[in-house]
């Protein structure tokens, strides 16, 4: 079958790899019918050291069951399913807890022995704790938003609630990528009445007032800082949703958010140590935040999804086959697209 593999920084190939099959009885194979590539595969494509065996890329995607082993008890050949970025059992400790990201048997797409997303089939283990069933055909027009459901809009719900978004709530969204644009979406749907987008693409920023972003703050660094503060009185926001992960995005959240707020980081982490210690303390700032449970709010996005309250599919604005994923990711790279999905 055809997947794709990253060797080194910028070197991304589609190449034949050996067919997924079942190797344990908790596995299921899924024929992948879309996947997408993600913020986060544009970290080891800006900085990977140089591999001979690569690496199988891709951890959002959707995808109907060809085989499932002789343990798996809830899911059938068939059957339409969308898959968080991370495999779980669904009955550990942290699982049952609502956390699967620290499944005690779980892991990630890509690593040894496992398929990634961005090809033509994925090995899933722990496939009853993992899949989650689709109630619809694998054309329907929603696939964009319920592939949304793997990784950006569930990472947005993440940020949101670990900001502690909630009714009436000033809330700030540092980071205009698919994330950011999804955090706008799900602190709207948490009550959120004013809602700040800080980025400086303005067709990113127009789709994040499609949101419900109330205001654009287009400056970066002291002047984004200094441009909420005056915009809310000189007290900052009640929550901030940090979805870009770098220091200087950290800077400018721990700098907006107001005394007893939270900051909730879902930007995956490119510096050492968290900045501005004794100015988060004594403010009283919550800071929270990780990699989203995307496994534990799955059900509750999908009906929202469904039922079209939501359209977080609306970040896609490139699509293509699996022979254009190297293209892909150079397109997102260089922002000039802000998600491609891909059809293969
Ligand atoms: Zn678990």
């Amino acid at each position: 079958m055809r997947a794709t593999v990253m060797y080194g920084a910028g070197d991304v190939r589609l190449e034949d790899v050996p067919d997924a099959r079942l190797v344990e009885p908790t596995d299921a194979v899924v024929r992948v019918t879309s996947a997408a590539i993600c913020g986060s595969d544009l970290w080891p494509y800006k900085s990977m050291e140089p591999s001979e065996t690569g690496r199988r890329m891709g951890h959002e995607f959707i995808g109907v069951v060809e085989a499932a082993g002789e343990d798996v008890r809830t899911l059938e050949d068939g059957d339409l399913v969308v898959t968080p970025f991370l495999w779980s059992d669904g009955t550990c400790v942290f699982c049952r807890e609502g956390l699967h990201t620290s499944c005690l048997h779980g892991g990630r797409y890509g690593d040894e022995g496992v398929d990634g997303g961005q090809g033509e089939a994925v090995r899933v283990p722990q496939a009853d704790g993992t899949l989650v069933v689709l109630p619809v055909d694998e054309d329907d027009a929603l696939m964009p938003s319920l592939l949304t459901l793997s990784d950006v809009m569930a990472t947005g719900h993440h940020a949101a609630l670990a900001a502690r978004v909630g009714p009436g709530k000033t809330v700030a969204v540092v980071g205009d990528g698919a994330v950011g644009l999804c955090g706008v979406i799900a602190a709207r749907r948490l009550g959120a009445e004013r809602i700040f987008i800080l980025g400086r693409h303005e067709a990113r920023t127009a789709l994040a007032q499609e949101f419900g972003a109330t205001d654009v703050v287009s400056e970066r660094g002291e002047e984004a800082v200094e441009r909420v503060r005056e915009l809310t009185g000189g007290l900052g926001v009640h929550s901030v949703l940090e979805c870009v992960g770098y220091e200087e995005s950290t800077r400018t959240a721990f700098g907006i958010v107001r005394a007893g707020g939270a900051v909730g980081r879902v930007g995956i982490p490119q510096y050492e140590a968290l900045p501005m210690v004794a100015e988060t303390f004594f403010a009283n700032v919550t800071i929270a935040g990780g990699p989203a449970p995307a496994r534990a709010y799955i059900e509750e996005l999908l009906p929202d999804v469904l039922e079209g309250r939501i359209e977080p599919g609306r970040v896609f604005d490139r699509t293509g086959p699996l022979d254009e994923v190297p293209e892909g990711y150079r397109a997102m790279d260089s922002r000039e697209a802000l998600k491609v999905l891909v059809t293969p």
